[in-house]
């Protein structure tokens, strides 16, 4: 897509380092080229030129600025980013080290606001709530791989109290410490949902594939075969009120329950973004589902699937589409569903094969060659996860055949990033346009400035406003 010289020069205007990398800007005045998020003085509109790349800038005898490294961005480094990278992976090993957000702050070496600025944008958080999530991951594990007991893994891992481990754990996990360090030993396990979670949009996520092979939802019973690091296994779960029973036919229920609460999207501040929403003037974006999440996909593989398959075609198409791969290249099993395919299932494909399945020539190729880098090692999906979300995208975007949209919707689908937008998505603009009755449906620029005030829950916002104009489900 082109950019128009006015929409870069308001963006240079606007300082928007969202748009560092997408060109560059030449100030003939000065003689230099800088990103377009420079703090340098704001350069008139008519001395300025806009360059799609560095070299495009020098090749006109411009330099680089000293101010913004303009050359250090166009190949990768990034001091500030990986600063912070640093400082987390230190905060997800020694979490008992930062005794709370303010130490986290103080040793990043940046003053308080801008720390919450680099933590909102590249781990779409706060530090306080990374340093919680620190904590109870690296408790899980102590959980599972030592015997110590809860008082002195709930200190170690740097809880001031039994009873703050056990809450905070309870609510993103559903089910106690006790009861997680149990589920090695399980097959069966239940969770306990926060009060006024809707069900009733759980059970619409869990039976929207409308051509779904591999999952099925029959009243309160939802049955989905799944793939697990030990290979396929279907996963039962008894939908009720208050909780919810799961079971597991074969595999880790360890693996399970995180791919439940996946499903339940638990971990997500559901509450903080209704908050937000209200505080905005915005109480009917979340009316009568306050507590929705965004249920993930049940692995990342899945999520980009989902993602390659659903560009620039309508859902049942992309549902049909991906049942037929499913059926194709996924594991039948006795129940009659279809665990979903591995990456190497749809690595050994040939893009021709796909074709008689109404696969365009460009989405079989794009299919075939993400699965083909997985297997190959070159792309690793759950790394993913840990990766700052500014690095996962850069990854993501760089892999042929992903573009914003996709890599934003794997990204808060299946990685459970918090703050994205699949911009281009015809559902969200349309609702916008209806949620701030605008006269006509917002472009991509104005997508970005009106999502900016859900930010850091932006991917909530998303999933509200997929919903926002449908009917309540039953
Ligand atoms: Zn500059």
């Amino acid at each position: 897509m082109r950019m128009t010289d006015a929409t870069m020069y308001a963006r240079v205007l606007a300082g928007d380092s969202a748009y560092n990398g997408r060109f560059f800007t030449g100030v003939l005045t000065t003689g230099i080229y800088c990103l377009p998020s420079c703090k340098a003085r704001k350069p008139r509109r008519e001395n300025v030129r806009f360059f799609p790349t560095c070299e495009s800038a020098r090749e006109s005898g411009l330099r680089a600025c000293k101010k913004c490294h303009p050359d250090d961005f166009a190949h990768g480094a990034d001091p500030v980013l990986e600063s912070i990278e640093s400082l987390v992976a230190e905060i997800r090993v020694s979490p008992a080290v930062f005794a709370d957000a303010r130490a986290v702050v103080h040793s990043s070496g940046f003053g308080q606001t801008r720390a919450f600025e680099l933590f909102r944008k590249h781990y779409h958080t706060t530090p306080a709530d990374l340093l919680v999530r620190a904590r109870i991951n690296r408790a899980k594990r102590q959980l599972l791989a030592t015997r110590s007991g809860l008082l002195a893994i709930a200190g170690d891992v740097g809880f001031e109290s039994l009873s703050v481990f056990h809450d905070q754990f309870r609510q993103r996990n559903g089910l106690t410490p006790a009861a997680y360090r149990d589920l090695s030993e399980a097959r069966t396990f239940t969770i306990t949902l926060p009060e006024s979670y809707p069900l009733h949009y759980l059970r619409r996520a869990l039976s929207r594939d409308i051509h779904s092979v591999s999952e099925r939802l029959t009243g309160d019973a939802y049955v989905g075969a799944v793939q697990l690091s030990s290979g396929p296994a279907v996963l039962t779960l008894r939908l009720a009120p208050s909780v919810i029973h799961a079971e597991i036919s074969a595999g880790s229920a360890v693996e399970a329950h995180s791919v439940v609460i996946g499903l339940l999207g638990l971990d997500q501040d559901a509450a903080a973004f209704a908050r937000l929403a209200k505080k905005l003037g915005l109480a009917r974006l979340v009316a009568g589902r306050a507590e929705l999440r965004i249920s993930q996909t049940t692995s990342v593989f899945d999520g980009v699937l989902w993602s390659i398959i659903g560009q620039q075609i309508n859902f049942p198409f992309a549902c049909l589409l991906k049942r037929r791969l499913f059926e194709r290249t996924g594991t039948l099993l006795p129940n009659g569903l279809f665990a979903p395919p591995t990456p190497a299932a749809v690595a050994a494909l040939d893009p021709s094969e796909l074709l008689p399945l109404q696969f365009s020539r460009q989405k079989a190729d794009y299919v075939i060659a993400i699965a083909r880098l997985i297997t190959q090692g070159q792309l690793d999906l759950e790394s993913l996860r840990a990766m700052s979300a500014t690095r996962a995208e850069r990854t993501l975007l760089a892999i042929r055949g992903l573009g914003p949209w996709s890599v934003n919707y794997l990204m808060m689908r299946a990685l459970g990033f918090a703050d994205c937008v699949p911009y281009g998505d015809t559902s969200v603009t349309s609702n916008l346009q209806e949620l701030f009755q605008l006269e006509e449906r917002p472009d991509i620029e104005a997508t970005r400035r009106l999502m900016a005030v859900f930010s850091p829950y932006r991917s909530l916002a998303t999933n509200h406003l997929w919903q926002f104009k449908q009917t309540t489900p039953l």
